[in-house]
């Protein structure tokens, strides 16, 4: 079987102990079957982004022993052919243009846990007088899809985000349409990160389907959260990783993802322990978990 992997930080700050272990989670995930491994800076949201955060991320991968295949794929040379893709989409009616405002939707619109649920106000609409974004059209099928950890997710888009944007109304293409695409491109099959994006999943494989892209295999963990049980980010206040603390981290991820290393690896550098997780690494060892509660130090 040939098999893809990736880790995909956005590079809107320096990683943290929260999506590094979704970064060694994904790499065991690929190296158990000797498959490729391959870092992917999300760097489309330029306004997000953090001067110097990418540098940082690849140096901790450094630091962790974390060797990714390939040369890192940069998400904003692909900006160009996201927008054609989403410009295809309209010509063939399966997207819209959307002027109206998030203020207005906010009004008359009904929320979910992603937002507000799009109530379809310019699927018609053929003039517009202000900027636009792109809009996915949705029908109320459910989408059903097994997460190789979550099991079986019935998701409904019309109950949860109706008519997605793909183009924001700055021009940006949003995290969903690009992370479709840049991963379709780079033939990534298997997909693990954090089951905070479980529910986004379903605009993942709902515009796959609508493109003719080979759905990959999914596997959500579960996330790392504070004591106030909220999810480690830089809005949360996580701190972030000292590389110099490398083989101290590296057997708190392990644990983390339910795995003892051995007493005779107490001590030893993150390859060595990568290498002896790589033969013990079974994400059932997480099943039926969606929080894991970060270590007080
Ligand atoms: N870039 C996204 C993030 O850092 C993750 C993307 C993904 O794994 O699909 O949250």
């Amino acid at each position: 079987m040939s098999y893809v992997g990736r880790f995909a930080p956005s590079p809107t700050g320096p990683l943290h102990i929260g999506s590094l272990t979704t970064a060694v989670a994904s790499y065991l995930h690929a190296k158990q079957v000797n498959g490729e491994w391959l870092l992917r800076i999300d760097d489309v949201d330029k306004p997000r982004e953090k001067a110097g955060a990418a540098d940082s991320i690849r140096k901790t991968l450094d630091a962790f022993e974390l060797e990714w295949n390939r040369d890192v794929f940069y998400q904003s040379s692909s900006i160009e052919k996201h927008h054609n893709v989403a410009k295809k989409l309209v010509t063939f009616g399966k997207a819209f243009r959307c002027s109206c405002t998030r203020k207005q939707l906010q009004k008359i619109a009904k929320s979910s846990v992603l937002g507000t649920i799009y109530t379809g106000a310019c699927r018609i609409r053929k003039k517009h007088d202000k900027p636009t974004a792109i809009r996915v059209l949705v029908e109320s099928d459910e989408l059903v899809f097994i997460d190789g950890l979550q099991g079986k997710q019935k998701i409904n888009l019309s109950h949860l985000t109706g008519d997605y944007i793909i183009i924001r109304s700055d021009k940006l293409p949003s995290y969903n349409l690009s992370t479709v695409l840049d991963d379709s491109f780079q033939g990534v099959t298997h997909i693990v990160r954090g089951v905070d994006l479980l529910e986004l999943t379903s605009i993942h494989i709902h515009l796959q389907k609508i493109l003719g892209i080979k759905i990959p295999k999914y596997l959500h963990l579960p996330v790392i959260v504070n004591a106030n049980g909220q999810k480690l980010s830089k809005q949360t206040g996580a701190p972030p990783i000292i590389n110099k603390d490398a083989k101290k981290i590296a057997s708190m991820i392990l644990s983390y993802l339910g795995l003892q290393a051995p007493n005779e690896l107490v001590g030893s550098n993150p390859s060595e322990l990568w290498s002896w997780a790589i033969q013990n690494w079974d994400p059932k060892n997480l099943a039926n978990q969606r929080k894991i509660t970060a270590i007080q130090d």
